[in-house]
Formats: structure tokens, C-alpha cells, sequence
């Protein structure tokens, strides 16, 4: 069997174009799907995935780690980049999903079998709508608390939201109190029993990093995502050992060596690998490896496309330390158009039970996607209030 080609297909869902990429082989009807969703990479991406042709055609798919090591390694540079680890990852999914149709058994078959009975979903505040996840303002509270009590009636028994505000480097109380203010509004909103996340976007410096977690530690946070810039571990650790949250990073991250980093420094609690950027299901893998090493849980960061979430559940049900998977629902009305899902969400708990289809379970509907041909992304900027750059 060979791979006779790598076919991109891009798909503009608004915020981002998804990246579908169909590894079609020379057996009839045997091709597999994968995705390589960079939001404002998406011509970068492309390009890498034409790059990486020529190590690929004319081998044998089902030879997935030989053809990850030719792709991370050959060429000279190494794919720890994040336009050619996302395009690495996109291939290594379908090689994946082509893997599992050969065997005629889902992904999670293929790595030792389910070990649990059903996966648990978190949203984002709104859904995935842009303007209700990124775009709350301060002084918002009381919308934290109806978005909250939206997402309970919708089923979810946890959500993220995006309560701390982009701050200078160095301010004073009042966005603590906002962020504060928020998640006091969604606590009393969602109740006790409903678990919440806020993700910080890696927004603040560490010393307002340090301040958030500090203020939010009393209103038990599921997990505190990135607090500060991923690259700066060690203000991470700092304060990681301050709070009792458990803090989350691991979305930038590529490379099995900034993974071990970031364990080995005792960075965070949860780690967040993005399967379509962090080297795919095969570096997802060896990821989870090194974190039951350190009892740390995984929580693969996923607000991308369906072929996203179909790789982060196989991972799910294969994976002992994977806590919760990440979704999106409300992001584009015609979602559900362009894939068909061989999983099942309950819609009480919103809980999800194992595909039971061969690979990753999915098949993407092409004439859906044509519909929605590649436009650039929303343009997302920065500014602090003296008109310096600052984080999205
Ligand atoms: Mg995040």
C-alpha cells in the first residue's frame, strides 16, 4: 500500500479556516483524515504541507512512527516550529485514522483498547462564539452569569471562560477585582457542583499572573490556564507552588522536549498538548507518557475543527490521565454540516460515548466544505491603553 497524495482542504469557520488534510493511499476508497488548523497560518500551513510531499508519497501509510521520524527529522530542520509541527500533526492523524480502516477497529482500539466508559466535554463560554468568549468586557459580570447559566441548561457540567482582562505589565487593583467580580458572578450562577475554567490566554505578566491566581484561588477554579507566557516555566512553577489551582498550559507548546520541561519543572498540573499542533496522536502519545510520570492530567487544547475533537476522544478513550475533552458547538451554524461522527454526546452531562467506527471515525462532507472557501481570519490586535502592543 502507498500514499499517492496530500490533499489540503481548507475551510473558513469564521474564526479560523479549518485545515482538513485527506492522505489518500492506492487502495480504492482508502484514505484517511486529518487536520492542520493554524488560525492566521493558514497559507504557512498549506505550504508545509506541500513541503512535506516528498518524504511521503510512495510509502507505506500504516508505517506511522517511521514516517513521523522522516518528517520531524529529515529535511535538516526540525518540526518543533509550529507551522511544521501543525502540519506534521495533520498528516499523522489521517495516517492514524488510515491505520484504524486497515484494522477495521476505531483509534483507541489500535493503543490497548477504552479505558473508561465515556469522555466529559467542557465548553467555552457561549460555545465557540467569538464575540461571547474573547470579546467580554469589564464591568461584564452579570453576562458571565447568564453565559454560565446558559451552558448549564445546555447540558455542560463545566465550561472556560475568559474572565481575566489584558493588562499593562504592571496595574493595580481594579482588574483583579473585575476578574474577581466575574467569577464570583459565574460561581454563584453555576453552583458548587459545576466546575469552572478561566484561561488567562497567557495574557498577563507574571507578577499580574501571580495576582489573578491569588485572587481566584478561593472560588476553586477546575484549572487556572496560563497565567503568563508558556515560554517563562519558571515564573509558571512559581505560581503553580503559590496556589492550590491547578494551573494548565501546553497549547504552544511543540516538541516532546518543551513537554518534559514543562513537567520536569513542576509548571503546571494539567497539561494542554494541542493534538494538531504538538506533533498529532503519535506525539500526543509519548506526552502522555511522560505526564503519568508525573500524575499530571491531560486536557488536549481543542477549540479547532471536528477531525480536532474526533483525534483529541480516541486519545480520550486510550488515555488514562486524559481528564476533559474541550469542544466547541456554537462557533459556525453549520458545524454539524460538514462531518458525520461516529460518536455519540449525550446531551444530559454532555457526555461522550467511544466511536465505534474505524479510525478516527469521521468522514468530512468536501462539497459542505467547498461552501466555505478560505477568506483571512478575523484580524485579532492587541493594544494597552498608551497604544503598546500587548497579548490578544
Ligand atoms: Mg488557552
Amino acid at each position: 500500500m502507498k500514499i499517492t497524495r496530500i490533499e489540503p482542504l481548507v475551510c473558513h469557520a469564521r474564526m479560523r479556516n479549518w485545515i482538513f488534510v485527506k492522505v489518500h493511499t492506492d487502495q480504492a476508497g482508502l484514505y484517511g483524515w486529518g487536520e492542520a488548523t493554524l488560525e492566521w497560518h493558514t497559507r504557512g500551513v498549506v505550504g508545509a504541507l506541500e513541503d512535506l510531499n516528498g518524504l511521503l508519497i510512495g510509502e507505506d501509510p500504516t508505517r506511522v512512527e517511521h514516517l513521523w521520524q522522516s518528517m520531524y527529522r529529515q529535511h535538516f530542520w526540525h518540526g518543533n516550529g509550529i507551522v511544521r509541527g501543525t502540519a506534521i500533526s495533520g498528516i499523522d492523524l489521517a495516517l492514524w485514522d488510515i491505520v484504524g480502516k486497515v484494522h477495521g477497529v476505531p483509534c483507541h482500539a489500535l493503543w490497548g483498547g477504552a479505558v473508561r466508559d465515556y469522555v466529559r466535554l467542557y465548553c467555552h463560554l457561549g460555545g465557540g462564539k467569538m464575540e461571547d468568549f474573547y470579546e467580554t468586557k469589564p464591568g461584564d459580570a452579570k453576562r458571565f452569569a447568564e453565559l454560565a447559566r446558559k451552558a448549564v441548561e445546555e447540558g455542560f457540567t463545566a465550561f472556560k471562560s475568559m474572565a481575566v482582562p489584558e493588562t499593562m505589565p504592571l496595574e493595580g487593583l481594579k482588574p483583579i477585582r473585575y476578574a474577581e467580580s466575574c467569577v464570583r458572578a459565574m460561581r454563584e450562577a453555576a453552583g458548587d457542583g459545576i466546575d469552572i475554567m478561566v484561561d488567562c490566554h497567557a495574557r498577563p505578566s507574571p507578577a499580574m499572573g501571580m495576582q489573578f491566581a491569588k485572587a481566584l484561588e478561593p472560588y476553586g477554579l477546575y484549572f487556572f490556564e496560563e497565567p503568563c507566557w508558556p515560554e517563562q516555566l519558571d515564573d509558571l512553577a512559581a505560581i503553580q507552588q503559590a496556589v492550590s489551582t491547578p494551573i494548565a498550559t501546553g497549547e504552544r507548546l511543540v516538541g516532546l522536549e518543551s513537554f518534559r520541561d514543562a513537567l520536569a519543572q513542576r509548571a503546571c498540573r494539567v497539561l494542554q498538548p494541542d493534538i494538531t499542533h504538538c506533533g498529532g496522536l503519535t506525539q500526543a502519545r509519548r506526552i502522555a507518557a511522560l505526564a503519568e510520570a508525573y500524575r499530571v492530567a491531560l486536557a488536549p487544547h481543542n477549540p479547532q475543527g471536528p477531525v480536532s475533537t474526533a483525534a483529541s476522544l480516541e486519545f480520550g478513550f486510550a488515555t488514562p490521565a486524559y481528564a476533559i475533552c474541550e469542544s466547541v458547538h456554537n462557533d459556525v451554524p453549520w458545524r454539524q454540516d460538514v462531518v458525520k461522527e461516529g460518536f455519540v454526546v449525550e446531551s444530559k452531562g454532555r457526555l461522550v460515548r467511544p466511536n465505534t467506527r474505524p479510525g478516527l471515525g469521521i468522514e468530512i462532507d468536501e462539497d459542505e466544505v467547498r461552501k466555505h472557501p478560505f477568506q483571512q481570519e478575523v484580524l485579532q490586535r492587541s493594544f494597552n491603553p498608551d497604544g503598546s502592543v500587548t497579548d490578544w
